[in-house]
């Protein structure tokens, strides 16, 4: 017997089915009708339908060696405790390498054009909690676009998104210190020469870090793996200013085994290859349509005082709000009533809500 029930999709949820409807030839109902019908044969992994570049890969498979870097136009040395901020085009490549190995590099960067544009170590995490080659660190919202392409990464380099930066207060609280060397502070102090502040630190991107979790969400370091002259390539996707720091957290933390140690860092030319690099990064990134900067908003200005205060002529103007939604009348039958039934009283949902979690479901997973 096949009965109708009526649900109701946002008009977005909607949008989505008539895109797919249409690349098959179909109408949205049959769309939706069918994935209700295969739904009992197909599992939903949930790890398939998450947002972001989790799924998304640079296609670049092509080799680049060292002879690709182009001209070597720096050559540094950090000694510990200390960094220093690096300006590089887009195209030109950073060497950041270990000399004796087991030093942690903590990392910050910034549109060279536009210092408000800066990594953001949130969105980068999306592809995981330790970044690979191939992988990319991502800007901040509302532009999120490549800042660098994880060309090199050897299997000792733990790449950590999840450790932030350390911080004086950290050292105090936990070890009794009045101060102790930290990379909010060394990166802060590098920073100063182009006029950035402490404000304008942000979490740090790892190098050399082997942060561990486990399924309660602790997450700690376990001692630093990196052997001498292992060295990472990051390639600029935009005009940069890199700031890697040697941290300072190495002499009471195992993340770099009880000691610091120096750090090479070096600014190659980039090359035609390194070009290339670039681009695909950002064809696999930057979203075409939706990318918009601060210009794009009703207050795209920066607050020049640091105080909040409202303002009295605020009428709040968001987006697609209210929410329209549609109402589908969807044909079940026997077989789908009980798969809608058993999927509905496993978690306690309604009839409704169990059809559209199914049918959204396989909508979100199609993609
Ligand atoms: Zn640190």
């Amino acid at each position: 017997m096949v009965d109708t029930v009526s649900v109701s999709f946002t008009v977005q949820q909607f949008e989505l089915f008539e895109r797919q409807a249409e690349a098959v030839g179909k109408s949205p109902s049959e769309l939706i009708e069918g994935y209700l019908r295969d739904a009992s044969s197909v599992s939903l992994d949930l790890r398939d339908v998450r947002i972001g570049p989790g799924r998304r890969r640079v296609d670049w498979s092509e080799r680049v060696d060292f002879a690709d870097l182009g001209d070597l136009r720096e050559e540094l040395r950090f000694e510990p405790v200390s960094g220093k901020a690096i300006p590089l085009q887009a195209g030109e490549v950073l060497l950041l390498r270990q000399f004796e190995g087991g030093q942690t590099i903590d990392f910050n960067a910034f549109n060279l054009r536009d210092y408000k544009e800066c990594m953001s170590v949130g969105h980068s995490r999306r592809q995981g909690f330790h970044l690979h080659e191939g992988d990319v660190i991502l800007s901040n919202s509302p532009r999120i676009r490549p800042m660098f392409y994880l060309l090199q990464v050897p299997d000792t380099c733990k790449v950590d998104t999840l450790a932030a930066r350390c911080t004086a207060p950290l050292f105090e609280l936990r070890f009794g210190f009045e101060w102790h060397t930290n990379c909010q502070d060394t990166i802060a102090e590098a920073i100063r020469e182009y006029g950035l502040t402490p404000d304008d630190v942000h979490d740090s991107c790892n190098f050399f870090q082997n942060t561990m979790w486990d399924e309660e969400g602790i997450f700690w370091s376990d001692w630093n793996s990196g052997r001498p002259g292992d060295t990472v390539l990051l390639v600029a996707c935009m005009d940069v200013l890199a700031v890697p720091v040697v941290c300072g957290s190495g002499d009471v933390t195992v993340t770099s085994n009880f000691s610091y140690k120096p750090i090479e860092v070096n600014v190659y030319a980039g090359s035609g290859k390194t070009a290339s690099v670039v681009d695909a990064a950002n064809e696999a990134f930057i979203a075409k349509r939706s990318s918009i900067g601060p210009d794009g908003y009703r207050n795209g200005r920066i607050k020049a005082d640091r105080e909040l205060r409202p303002d009295p002529n605020y009428r709040p103007d968001f987006r697609r709000y209210p929410m329209d939604t549609k109402t589908v009348e969807v044909a079940i039958d026997s077989g789908i009533r009980e798969l809608v039934q058993k999927t509905g009283a496993q978690y306690g949902w309604s009839e409704e809500e169990a059809i559209r979690r199914i049918i959204v479901g396989r909508a979100v997973g199609a993609v």
